[in-house]
């Protein structure tokens, strides 16, 4: 048992989740906590670099994240759910990691490009929104994934420059203080981009354009009723290319069952979007059904999501301090036996 390598992967309480962050991480996070030693991070600090000026609404997530993977099948008897902010020895580690780090290497990283154009572009061009903290978040994961020794770090497309950043930070502190932190693989899912009902490249909680598990009938309908579609198709029956239309992408990642039948209809214009789009919200609805009714347990059950928080809390803590200790004493500021 204990020669299962480890996983860390985390999530930003910054709302709740929605169908990208299911297809496109958490149900590989669903199959792999029966092969890893799986550790999930509800990344409230890295939340609050964006988001610094509105705690309740981290605070709030916190919880809503955590009920949306128990949803999801995270199973709190086999895996370990936990706060980033209740293990201080994170934010000792990013400090230690910035020395290692240059600015123009955090700028040049595309994540973190991509994420402050997109603000800009939500925000208005106020340098004030890019931070310190926020362009330093790189330097943080590290420490986050370092801190427990993951090993694999199953995640989105979008996050590989992140594990690429997370690797050059360990092996320079290898090659400096010694061997001591593990290096990390990064682990992608069958579909490691999903994208939004606008077609934008990335469907993110932070962009507007998602489908959220928790979303109701009516809030679907009106969602997927508004998404892009051919738009050289005018006419109920003209015929349509389904590979640019965003109700066909999700009929693809949904609709098992009927999915070619989609596909040779809309091509042969002989369905109309209308009909189309009431097809996928109806399997969507199945498809989410299972996930609202235990997402409706937890909701009504919060001491029970508690608990399994604080037990993880408690479980992630005794890992990051061993850590840390080997840390200190490989930077040789280990300068009492037995501190505290
Ligand atoms: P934010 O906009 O606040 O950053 P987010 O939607 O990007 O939120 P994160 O908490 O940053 O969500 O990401 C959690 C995990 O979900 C990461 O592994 C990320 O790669 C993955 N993920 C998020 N959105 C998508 C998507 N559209 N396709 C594939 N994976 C995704
Ligand atoms: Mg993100």
């Amino acid at each position: 048992m204990n020669e299962k390598k480890r996983i860390l992967t985390g999530i930003r309480p910054t709302g709740k989740l929605h169908l990208g962050h299911y297809f496109g991480a958490v149900c590989n996070w669903v199959k792999l906590q029966n092969e890893y030693h799986s550790f999930f991070e509800i990344a409230d600090v890295q939340g609050l670099t964006d988001n610094f000026s509105n705690p309740e609404k981290i605070r709030i997530n916190v919880r809503e994240v955590t009920i949306d993977l128990l949803s999801l099948g995270i199973n709190p008897e086999i895996s370990t759910i936990f706060i980033q902010s209740t293990i201080p020895e994170i934010a000792e580690l990013t400090v230690f990691y910035s020395n290692l780090v240059t600015m123009s290497r955090l700028y040049r990283n595309p994540t973190v490009k991509t994420e402050i154009k997109q603000k800009k572009e939500l925000f208005g061009n106020s340098g004030e929104s890019v931070t310190y903290g926020f362009v330093g978040y790189p330097v943080s994961q590290a420490a986050d994934i370092t801190a427990f020794e993951g090993a694999c770090v199953p995640v989105g497309e979008d996050q590989l420059p992140l594990i690429e950043q997370t690797r050059e930070i360990v092996h320079k502190f290898n090659s400096i203080y010694g061997d001591t932190l593990m290096m990390p693989e990064p682990v992608l899912s069958n579909n490691p981009r999903i994208k939004g009902l606008d077609g934008n490249e990335k469907m993110g909680k932070s962009l507007g354009n998602a489908i959220y598990l928790s979303d109701s009938k009516e809030e679907i309908e009106k969602k997927i009723m508004g998404a892009v579609t051919d738009p050289n198709k005018i006419k109920k029956d003209d015929p349509a290319n389904p590979e640019v239309c965003m109700v066909y992408y999700y009929h693809q990642l949904l609709n098992n069952q009927n999915l070619e039948t989609v596909c040779t209809e809309c091509k042969q214009g002989k369905r109309g979007c209308v009909a189309c789009k009431k097809e996928l919200i109806q399997v969507m609805m199945e498809f989410l059904k299972p996930i609202k009714e235990k997402r409706h347990y937890y909701e009504s059950h919060p001491e029970e999501v508690d608990q399994i928080l604080k037990d993880g809390n408690k479980k992630a803590r005794a890992i990051s301090k061993q850590v840390m200790e080997k840390v200190k004493k490989n930077m040789q500021i280990d300068y009492f036996e037995q501190e505290q």
